[in-house]
């Protein structure tokens, strides 16, 4: 079968579902979850793969928010990753400043939103291309809960449900429109709880938690220069009660992102971190416990993938903004604090060298399955993880970076079918790539599992 029919036929389908993937993306952003409680946003998703024949199991590998959907039969295997869990406090408006719609809540400022509806909508459009052309294989949408701790891909990986695809796809914003074949960091995320005893301040104060954490943090700002400068090392600190400054706090915590692109070293800092933490503990006269949250190697780079993804991807081409998306932009920009003139990546690439600065849980899963990846270009003064992006991330000018994004990946599952000895390549890349490389620290997800809220709320059990 000619490729150029196949790509007409999924540039068709493609164009009689985007309407529809828009509003979905529309709907999961106006209902924003954090991770493990994304219950309107998997129901948004698997319902919509219902109605388009998927065959769908929920709660797969004992996450209730999980879900596996899966049509056709035979070889290849293409899968989709559909995240759609949102960040906590970035609530705000599609609108060009900061107006958060709920004071403190979850917002999509990381467009997972995007990324669910964007995926699914590939893998529909796979589908129907599949259906219409008689193109043998399967298409599989995996919904993937709580990416933001970097965490639902690590349990359905464990519980082996991606063993069910050959190749996974995927996109994510970023500043660059570009097929990706370069790794981005691993993530070790400990949280280390210091217990001490609850009496008056004005009166005594030792074996108070709250000096452990402030010491141990300190001893980390301190020891970076010396002993890991070349480390990403971030911290929030947690109480599981509520306090105040009266009475020295029982329980107080600190939550790390540990990253580097190679994982050993990420995990030499995590034994620098357990061993302040306990002198931090031994030197205020408190007790110290230490859990997990998740731990994840690196993106494995796949360019046999990434070939074919840019292929599609200069047939897409890059987002069309047109001078009203930009007019959005720059106000944003400029309400954020940033230039009018918006540094905005206007091409599509093939990135190979160097690496991205983030961490992300489909990473793990590219050691063992080929992931293949690409990403459409935020303006630079527009950062992830801000209300800024929350506000474009809601808006038609969003939606059209995550479309052609999205787009590309249904004509790489198309192409991928059809030419199952890039599938082999792929597969090959991998095994020769990972060969020999050490597992990746375990977490202790299970706890985490147990109580999302209380995980949430510095409550979860350490
Ligand atoms: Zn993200």
């Amino acid at each position: 079968m000619a490729g150029s029919t196949l790509r007409a036929a999924a540039d068709r389908h493609w164009a009689d579902i985007e309407s529809s993937a828009r509003d979905v993306a529309g709907d999961i952003w106006q209902h924003p979850e954090l991770g493990l409680m994304e219950e309107y946003s998997n129901k948004a998703l698997s319902g919509w793969l219902e109605a388009e024949n998927f065959r769908v199991r929920r709660g797969a590998g004992g996450l209730p928010t999980c879900f596996v959907a899966e049509f056709g039969s035979g070889e290849p295997a293409i899968g989709l990753l559909a995240e759609f869990d949102a960040l906590p406090g970035l609530s705000n408006a599609a609108e060009p400043r900061r107006a958060p719609l709920v004071t403190g809540g979850p917002g999509h400022g990381c467009g997972h939103n995007l990324i669910g509806a964007g995926n699914t909508a590939a893998a529909i459009a796979i589908a129907r291309t599949m259906r219409e052309q008689a193109l043998p294989g399967k298409v599989l949408v995996f919904g993937t809960p709580a990416e933001e701790i970097v965490f639902g891909k690590l349990v359905m990986h464990d519980a082996g449900l991606f063993e069910q695809a050959d190749i996974l796809l995927t996109h994510h914003a970023d500043y660059f429109n570009a097929a990706l074949a370069r790794p981005c960091q691993s993530i070790i995320q400990p949280e280390f709880a210091f217990t001490g005893r609850p009496q008056h301040t004005g009166v005594n104060r030792p074996q108070n938690a709250n000096d452990a954490a402030e010491l141990l943090v300190q001893l980390i700002d301190r020891l970076r220069v010396h002993q890991f400068p070349d480390v990403s090392v971030e911290h929030v600190l947690r109480y599981p009660a509520i306090c105040m400054p009266s009475a020295t706090p029982e329980e107080a915590r600190v939550w790390f992102y540990i990253r580097h692109v190679d994982h050993q070293r990420a995990g030499q800092v995590l034994d620098i971190i357990t061993e302040q933490a306990a002198h931090a503990a031994n030197s205020v006269g408190v007790t110290m416990r230490r859990a997990i949250v998740s731990a994840c190697r690196g993106y494995l780079p796949n360019l046999a993938l990434a070939e074919r993804i840019y292929d599609a991807y200069r047939h897409v081409g890059a987002p069309a903004w047109n001078d009203a998306d930009m007019r959005f932009m720059s106000e944003l920009s400029q309400s954020f604090g940033g230039p009018a003139e918006l540094a905005l990546d206007r091409d599509v690439a093939l990135l190979t060298e160097g690496f991205d600065a983030y961490g992300q849980d489909d990473g793990e899963v590219s050691w063992t399955i080929p992931v293949g990846r690409c990403n459409w270009a935020c303006p630079g003064s527009i950062p992830l993880h801000s209300w800024a992006a929350t506000a474009l991330f809601g808006t038609e000018t969003g939606w059209k970076g995550a479309s052609v994004a999205a787009r590309t990946l249904a004509h790489a599952g198309v192409d991928l079918l059809r030419n199952q000895s890039v599938v082999a390549q792929a597969k090959a890349e991998l095994a020769e790539r990972a060969a020999g490389s050490p597992p990746s620290i375990k977490g202790n997800p299970e706890r985490v599992i147990a109580d999302p809220e209380a995980f949430w709320t510095g409550r979860w059990s350490l």
